[in-house]
Order: C-alpha cells, then structure tokens, then sequence
C-alpha cells in the first residue's frame, strides 16, 4: 500500500469536471498552471486514475455523470481521498432541484473536503488541497483513512 506520506509530499490529482457551467473546471485548470505553480507543494496532474491519488470533483452530477464518477473512484488504488470543488459538486448548486441532477458527489463516492465557491478562485482551491494534504499527513485537521 502507497504510504499516506509519499501522497503528502507527491499528490498526484486527478480531475473529473461533470459538465455544469465550466466555471469551477476553468479555474481548477487556472489554479494548475504555473501562475499558481501547485508543483512547489509537490501538486502534478495525474495521467489516468490508476496513477491518482487525489480526485478533484466539479460541476453537477446526472446520472450517467455519477456512474462515471464511481468508476473513476474504483480504479483509483487506495489510499485515495476526494476533494468536492465548487458549490455544484458540493449540494447541486445553481442547478439543486433540476429534473435531471439529483445527486452530489458526496452520494457517490465518499468526499474527504469540500471547497465552496460559485466558482472558487484558485487560491481558495490550492488552499483547500494543502489542507487536505495537511489532514492526511497528521497536521492539523481529521484525517478518514
Ligand atoms: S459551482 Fe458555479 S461556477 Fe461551479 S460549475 Fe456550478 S454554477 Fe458553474
């Protein structure tokens, strides 16, 4: 099993944008280039879910969105933590109530952090992977796993 240290150190993210209206996705990718520069905490994109550690979740779910959701999750090797990224993710958002989003990500798969916002601005969504990585190292915070 991959040491919860070595992710500490070397989180390797994965992100799955479920549709919505892409502004949590447009600046999830803000907060990933090298304006923010996530490498200096260790931060890289992850080439496909088995290499992932982390997953980063946005936009509202429908049905199908959440099926894909789940099988990203399960081919992902533990441990492995979700962070919920943006209101949409978090309750449904703007679009709660919808005929056709009726979930969360939290009825998916089981979310580690969530980072509010319609959208959240970058530095709000790097601040909420490092308390993440902060809760996994031990630091200040719960830890689930
Ligand atoms: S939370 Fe707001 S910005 Fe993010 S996807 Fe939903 S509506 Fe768009």
């Amino acid at each position: 099993m991959i040491s919860k240290n070595i992710i500490k150190y070397s989180p390797w993210i994965l992100h799955f944008n479920t549709g919505a209206c892409n502004g949590c996705d447009i600046e999830f990718l803000a907060a990933i280039t090298p304006v923010y520069d996530p490498e200096r905490f260790g931060i890289r994109l992850a080439p496909n879910p088995r290499h992932a550690d982390i997953l980063v979740v946005t936009g509202a779910l429908n049905k199908k969105s959440s099926e894909r959701l789940k099988r990203l999750y399960d081919l992902m090797p533990s441990p492995k933590y979700v962070i919920a990224c943006g209101a949409c993710a978090i309750s449904g958002g703007v679009f709660a109530g919808s005929y056709s989003l009726r979930l969360k990500a939290s009825d998916v798969v089981p979310v580690d952090l969530t980072i509010p916002g319609c959208p959240p601005r970058p530095e709000a969504i790097l601040l909420g992977i490092k308390t993440l990585l902060e809760r996994i190292g031990g630091g200040n915070g719960r830890a689930r796993k």
